[in-house]
């Protein structure tokens, strides 16, 4: 028998740990309501010694870190910068903001993420051209590593300079290293639906002194040291809020904890679907720890012919919210004209996730009993439409 739920089962919602309020307070009573104050650098402290980069910088958004990621890599206007395809569009749109151009590379099937053939085949294009891109964007998508040691060769190789999207991967490793430290540079989000949360807001990591100093510069405005502002180029307001910062402090203390309760949701997951023919999940390759951010698997089988919009609208009705898995960007109507290489030239491993593929309620306040009814009803749902095709 499902029980009568008394609301909907979100995706991934913010889940505090109760301390928040003690630093958000902490703020209030010093007065320090600003985009400046010492919430913000011991947040910055914190994020930095947790994955283990020199420094770290807190901004508005992981998007807005990306946006001063390629900025400070002197991405411009005409530039090119290849990205992973299966991605948020949040990881590509700064690409546009600068005026440069985006290269789609698709995954490949051990980690679902940047395929290292498909990159290595796009270099050498892109060298036979003379266009080398400025930087490449690989994306740890739902908390499983890419193949960094493989994709940092590659790049190397053409002295490239890496930019990681880890914003839903905090907490992920890959050969006992934290994503977001093997590239020139890390990102970070802490949007309400992320690993741990400051309502908004993003984080820059990198061991390059001299690269964060400018990413403060231009996350302040691009004030010269002068006592009338002297301004030689165009900078931005990306800087995280003193307040917002402390709530992620607080956050901070319970990451481990979170991402271990996320893990225990996947493995349930895993468990409950053992048996069920057709069904796989997000692989965690070997020598990777992914934070699984959220529990991501694909159905396909002749057994279950099914279609992820069926799955989400038939969960939808029984108070489930799921998602499809990100629709690769090179699909996308607004990256239509971007050049894109597949895993092998027949293989497309991105366009069969996303036409295969769902995602599962992951909060680390999902209950035990929440994640039953999520089981029950996608178990009822594969039980339909393999009647479905009988008939
Ligand atoms: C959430 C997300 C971003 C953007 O982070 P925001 O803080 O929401 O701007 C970028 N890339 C990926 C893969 C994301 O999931």
């Amino acid at each position: 028998m499902v029980k009568k739920l008394k609301q909907r089962i979100l995706l991934s919602p913010p889940h505090l740990s109760g301390e928040e309020y003690n630093y958000v307070k902490e703020a209030f009573d010093s007065n320090w309501v600003a985009p400046a104050g010492p919430h913000l650098q011991r947040f910055e402290d914190d994020i930095a010694s947790y994955v283990g980069s020199s420094g770290a910088v807190a901004l508005q958004s992981g998007t807005s870190a990306i946006h001063l990621a390629l900025k400070t890599l002197k991405v411009g206007e005409g530039d090119r910068v290849f990205c992973s395809t299966f991605t948020f569009a949040a990881s590509a749109n700064p690409i546009r903001y600068l005026g440069a151009e985006p290269v789609f590379i698709d995954s490949e099937p051990d980690t679902w993420n940047m395929s290292p053939q498909a990159l290595a085949r796009a270099f050498s294009a892109s060298m036979t051209a003379g266009e080398l891109p400025k930087a490449v964007i690989v994306v740890h998508l739902y908390g499983q590593p890419a193949k960094m040691d493989e994709i940092m060769a590659v790049c190397d190789a053409y002295h490239v300079p890496v930019i990681e999207d880890a914003a839903e991967s905090l907490g992920s490793k890959y050969l006992n290293r934290h994503t977001g430290t093997f590239g020139k540079i890390g990102i970070f989000s802490f949007n309400g639906n992320k690993i741990i949360t400051t309502s908004g807001g993003g984080m820059l990591v990198s061991d390059d002194p001299e690269l964060l100093d400018e990413t403060l510069y231009l996350a302040t405005q691009a004030k010269q040291p002068a006592l009338h502002y002297q301004h030689n180029e165009i900078g931005y307001n990306y800087r995280l809020s003193n307040v917002l910062a402390g709530i992620g402090r607080a956050q901070v203390k319970v990451l481990d904890e979170r991402v271990n309760i996320r893990r225990a949701i996947h493995r349930t997951y895993a468990e409950a679907f053992a048996d069920v023919p057709g069904i796989s999940f997000m692989p965690e390759y070997q020598g990777s720890y992914a934070s699984r951010w959220l529990t991501a698997l694909v159905m396909e089988s002749s057994d279950t012919p099914t279609s992820p919009e069926r799955a989400v609208r038939y969960l939808a009705e029984r108070q489930i919210e799921a998602r499809p898995l990100w629709k690769p960007l090179h699909l996308q109507p607004v990256f239509a004209d971007s050049l894109y290489y597949p895993h092998s030239p027949n293989v497309h491993v991105a366009e069969r996730l996303f036409d295969k593929g769902l995602c599962l309620p992951s909060g680390s306040s999902l209950t035990i009993d929440e994640q039953t009814h999520v089981i029950n009803c996608l178990k009822a749902y594969l039980k339909e439409e393999s009647a479905r095709e009988v008939i």
